[in-house]
């Protein structure tokens, strides 16, 4: 059957059908998202071809991972590399993708890795690992309520058994109770192999809850997110207990490579993170104390279909650095870094040959280890991150770094 596309468009700018109604009338996604943007480009009279120039396939795309769709964004991509990291999952030398628009990003996290990885590598070690989600329960007293925390917890098993019975790859390893007045916070956490995991944890939430209400009747759900899972928003739960991996990352930089490579000291590096990362963060009541860790999470997750709204606990981070007999030892903790290499974007064409970049594509052998060596990948990148940012501050270089990028002269 063929399609009048023009009478479409004519009808979308009528009114007479509605833009994500489009999708229903014709068979093909690919041809409702021309029709919207043809219909847009002729209601506001603004070309958007490039947003038409994509590789995406929206039969695929869309319904999936979009609804209305028009098109696609792009973001320049670079790579950082070689980065030698000494993980328990990331072992040897590793391009990094990031995706961004910041001039100097790139070529100084680019110093950072240098540096790093002249001086031997960067260490990194997994230290917990747990998506959550925590259902908000209403009880009638505050009796009631310490009834139900007992109660969930003698019936562990049977919740975890209902829970798991949604996913294959999603265990249910703890459920962490908090109490306020007559509410109960049920914070479920979930090991979610290589995904992310935060439908695979709702999902299974979902179905405990209904298993929960149906055995301890007084017990009410308000919401299946009670906001302290917390998702996508500023929360000092994610630092203290964690969310998705907690990852550490750690190098000991040689004195004669801080001044070869970041043209500084391991002394005045030390200086500028204890005095702004600590004393600035904290003076400015801000939360936490790093310098730009954002940068790096946000660059690495638009490159690799993560949810970039989940920059916001992923970026959470401490950096620490101390002058050990001459050389400049740093650290970064990471306690709630939200990664996948299944499920989400990852599997869109550029963003799974960003993942592919790094060998950590897909399902890892066993389970779970694809997305541990690129949450051990994306710690070390920013740790290297840190360090030059640190070093350009500490020599004062910064402006001018970004004055030659403004300038397309970097
Ligand atoms: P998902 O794509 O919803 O689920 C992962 C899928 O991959 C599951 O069907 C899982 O099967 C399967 N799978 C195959 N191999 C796997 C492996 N090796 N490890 C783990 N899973 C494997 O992804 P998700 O990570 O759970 O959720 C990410 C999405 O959630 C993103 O699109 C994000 O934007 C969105 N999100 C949702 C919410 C929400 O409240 N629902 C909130 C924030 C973000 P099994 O389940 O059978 O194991």
């Amino acid at each position: 059957m063929s399609i009048d596309i023009e009478k479409l468009v004519e009808e979308v700018i009528s009114g007479k059908i509605s833009l994500h109604k489009v999708s229903k009338i014709v068979d093909s996604k690919n041809v409702a998202v021309l029709v919207r943007r043809k219909a847009l480009e002729r209601m506001l009279g603004v070309s958007l071809s490039a947003i038409g120039s994509t590789i995406i396939d929206f039969e695929e795309v869309e319904g999936r991972n979009i609804e209305n769709a028009i098109g696609a964004t792009q973001i320049p991509l670079a790579v950082v590399g070689p980065l030698k990291v000494l993980g328990d999952y990331a072992r040897g030398e590793f391009f990094v993708p990031m995706a961004t628009t910041e001039g100097a990003l790139v070529a100084g996290v680019n110093r950072g890795v240098k540096a790093v990885t002249e001086s031997g590598g960067v260490r990194t070690k997994i230290v917990r690992d747990g998506m959550t989600r925590a259902p908000l329960f209403k009880l009638p007293s505050v009796v009631d309520a310490v009834e139900f925390v007992e109660w969930v917890r003698n019936r562990f098993e049977d919740i975890k058994k209902v829970a798991e019975s949604t996913t294959r790859h999603g265990k249910l390893i703890e459920i962490q109770p908090f109490v306020m007045g007559n509410m109960v916070w049920l914070r479920f956490v979930y090991t979610t192999g290589d995904a992310m995991g935060m439908n695979m944890a709702t999902i299974a939430t979902e179905k405990a809850c209904e298993f929960i209400e149906k055995e301890f009747p007084k017990a009410r759900l308000i919401a299946v997110s009670g906001n302290m899972c917390t998702d996508k928003k500023p929360a000092g739960i994610n630092a203290l207990l964690g969310r998705g991996k907690t990852v550490i990352a750690e190098a000991v930089v040689k004195r004669d490579i801080v001044e070869r490579v970041l043209h500084t000291t391991p002394e005045l590096i030390h200086e500028v993170n204890l005095r702004k990362n600590w004393a600035g963060s904290i003076h400015a009541l801000s939360f936490p104390c790093n310098a730009h860790v954002a940068n790096i999470i946000a660059a690495i997750f638009i490159a690799t279909g993560q949810d970039v709204a989940q920059v916001v606990e992923s970026s959470i981070a401490w950096t620490w650095t101390e002058v050990v007999d001459g050389d400049l030892y740093i650290s970064v903790t990471l306690p709630s870094l939200e990664v996948g290499t299944v499920g989400g974007g990852t599997w869109l064409p550029t963003q799974s040959e960003a993942l592919k970049i790094m060998g950590v594509y897909g399902s890892g052998d066993p389970p779970g280890t694809n997305a541990k060596k690129f949450a051990e990948i994306v710690a070390a990148t920013v740790l290297a991150g840190e360090l030059n940012l640190l070093a350009a501050l500490a020599t004062r270089e910064l402006g001018k770094a970004h004055e030659k990028a403004r300038r397309g002269q970097l």
